[in-house]
């Protein structure tokens, strides 16, 4: 407890240290906690430290614990890869989703969104660096899929979300993240209106934060290396 507690402080620090060298407002940045693979106990912890907004990457996992933590308002953001079986349970259990890709998923999503609930917030998830292993889109195909989304009833496209190739070197994390920065200018400069940059994990927050991140997704800082099994 009394660490978890203390990463969580830490953490929040460095986001508004970097926010400050930014020249950016307090208050800026959301802190979206990863708890993928941790147990609800360490999430009810962190939330009774004050942290709201909660990121998993599996559905099942993610209903179950949802379901242990009902007692608590959290928010909770869909960050993991998306099959189309498990759409209706994404759209209705989930206030964010980070990692849509394709229009299919898209359009199902905005379908299965109960009418009762506000619009799905969604990113569209990019792969700048044409990793082939990873999921996302290239600058072309983003801007073909944010024509094609912007119809979608029940669904809001807020912006984009990024997970770089890992790097040591600061500036070539942060030369990532101005592409993602610039994308958004320009969508922007052809009328849509987004707002919000999915960036920056443990390892490269703060050059997230200096090139615009307004959500950063972060596990390890506040929990600690992650069990490889639940
Ligand atoms: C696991 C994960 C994170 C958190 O990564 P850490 O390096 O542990 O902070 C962020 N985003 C996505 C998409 C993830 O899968």
């Amino acid at each position: 407890m009394a660490d978890l507690r203390e990463n969580y402080h830490h953490v929040n620090a460095q986001i508004r240290a970097a926010e400050m060298q930014a020249g950016r407002a307090s208050g800026s940045v959301n802190l979206i906690a990863v708890g993928k693979l941790h147990p609800a106990s360490s999430i009810r912890k962190l939330a009774s430290c004050g942290q709201r907004a909660f990121a998993e990457n599996f559905v099942q996992e993610a209903i179950g614990k949802q379901r242990e933590l009902a007692d608590l308002d959290l928010e909770w953001h869909f960050i993991g890869s998306i099959q189309s079986n498990k759409t209706r349970q994404i759209a209705n259990s989930f206030s964010w989703v980070h990692s849509v890709d394709r229009y299919r998923i898209a359009r199902r999503l905005s379908e299965q969104r109960s009418a009762e609930l506000p619009p799905l917030n969604v990113c569209l998830q990019l792969n700048l660096q044409a990793e082939k292993t990873k999921s996302g889109l290239s600058e072309e195909e983003a801007f073909e899929l944010l024509m094609q989304t912007a119809e979608l009833p029940c669904i809001a496209i807020r912006g984009f979300m990024i997970v770089p190739k890992p790097s040591a070197d600061p500036d070539e994390q942060r030369t990532v993240f101005a592409r993602v920065r610039k994308l958004l200018e320009q969508a922007n400069a052809q009328g849509h209106s987004l707002d919000s940059l999915s960036m920056g994990m443990t390892d490269d927050l703060e050059q997230a934060i200096l090139e615009g991140s307004t959500h950063v997704r972060i596990g390890t800082a506040l929990f600690g290396p992650r069990p490889s099994k639940i």
